[in-house]
């Protein structure tokens, strides 16, 4: 069946880190012959801008019949005046919410060549490839009840950490395929000395353990984790999470590269539908010079060419160019060490010319 792919550029510079990402597919898709359904709509402030929405019902529908949606970035100051429901950040939460993505995958891979980027020395650093694998939409960021209290004497405010078996059965189940795709291990992150949630995570995944025996599995207060992965980074391959703990992990560990604007990630559901999006914002501080780094961007088509749209044959061709990208002295504004750089729209070309003598 043919496949579809919905491009939701964006606000900043989503919209032209999406373009070479763009290039990077129409060079795919017409040197393999690809038979992919490519659309392109308004998200975010432009959305907005145009619609008096950041996410319109027709985008949603068509994102909701797509197998992989790329997402360029959202937000921007000329929008942060606007009511909370019509911020350009809802059009994410709603498209994560209706699709059901509840597993958010982030690498977290240094080229050795950026070392010096990393905050980190480079004897601890070196080689650094760890997946983060983040609970999406449980936890305490979504349990009932919650609220604030305010005719109450203290005030008080609350919200509730709820995980049910199911939903720790199928964050942990892709965490152990991405462990076996991987370098099988697998670490478990929560508060199981304190959280009873947590003590109930622990024993699901430790339950499921023999299902995947190749797979070292092991657990780790989240504490523990935080100070493990600025110490020795390396000891991990795969990290698991809750909603709460995977959002800190996964920003230390994102930190720890040094260049953000290398770094992709992808929101999964039940049915292998995904939408994959860089881990910066929008940048409005550069957006319109032609300088942002495209490599996150280009990296998470790859993600989507790998989850969603079942060839990973292309993925891997994708990221040997960046490697060889890399290795090769090319550096975008962020990445370059002297004033020497090249510009977002030269970046897709070399890449282009990599696979092409592949
Ligand atoms: P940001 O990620 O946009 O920028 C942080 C810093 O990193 C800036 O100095 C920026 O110039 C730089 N940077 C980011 N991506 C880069 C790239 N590809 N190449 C080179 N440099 C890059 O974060 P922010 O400044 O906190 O947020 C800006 C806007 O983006 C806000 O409106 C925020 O709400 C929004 N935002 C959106 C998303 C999203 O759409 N997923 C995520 C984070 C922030």
């Amino acid at each position: 069946m043919t496949k579809q792919i919905l491009i939701l550029p964006g606000d900043g510079i989503g919209k032209e880190v999406t373009t070479s990402a763009v290039e990077v597919l129409d060079y795919l898709k017409a040197s393999n012959d690809l038979d992919f359904n490519v659309l392109e709509r308004d998200v975010g402030g432009t959305s907005y801008d145009l619609y008096g929405k950041p996410l319109t019902e027709e985008t949603l529908e068509i994102a909701k019949n797509s197998d992989a949606v790329l997402f360029g970035a959202v937000g921007g100051p000329q929008w942060e005046h606007l009511g909370w429901d019509l911020r350009p950040e809802q059009a994410l939460l709603g498209l994560r919410k209706s699709l059901g993505l509840f597993a958010n995958l982030r690498p977290a891979f240094l080229f050795n060549e950026l070392a010096s980027a990393s905050p980190l020395k480079n004897h601890i650093i070196e080689n650094l490839d760890i997946l983060i694998v983040r609970e999406l939409t449980g936890g305490v960021y979504f349990g009932e009840p919650r609220g604030l209290v305010e005719d109450s004497d203290p005030k008080y405010a609350f919200n509730t950490m709820v995980y049910n078996e199911d939903e720790i059965r199928r964050i942990a189940k892709v965490a152990f395929e991405a462990a076996m795709s991987r370098n099988k291990k697998l670490c478990s992150v929560e508060k199981a000395n304190v959280l009873e949630v947590s003590k109930f995570w622990r024993g699901i995944v430790t339950e499921m353990g023999p299902d995947y025996p190749e797979v070292e599995l092991s657990h780790q207060l989240a504490d523990n984790t935080a100070m493990q992965l600025v110490l020795n980074p390396n000891q991990y391959d795969v990290i698991v999470s809750s909603n709460l703990f995977g959002d800190i992990l996964s920003d230390i560990a994102a930190t720890l590269t040094g260049s953000i604007g290398m770094l992709p990630s992808a929101s999964l559901n039940s049915s292998g539908q995904g939408m994959y999006e860089p881990c910066h914002g929008s940048a409005p501080d550069i957006a319109g010079q032609g300088i942002a780094n495209p490599l996150a961007m280009i990296s998470s088509l790859a993600m989507a060419l790998e989850y969603s749209l079942g060839r990973k044959d292309l993925a891997v061709k994708i990221e040997s160019a960046i490697k060889h990208f890399i290795q090769e002295g090319h550096r975008t504004k962020d990445i370059s060490t002297s004033s020497d750089f090249i510009k977002t729209s030269e970046v897709a070309p070399i890449l282009i010319n990599f696979m092409k003598n592949e």
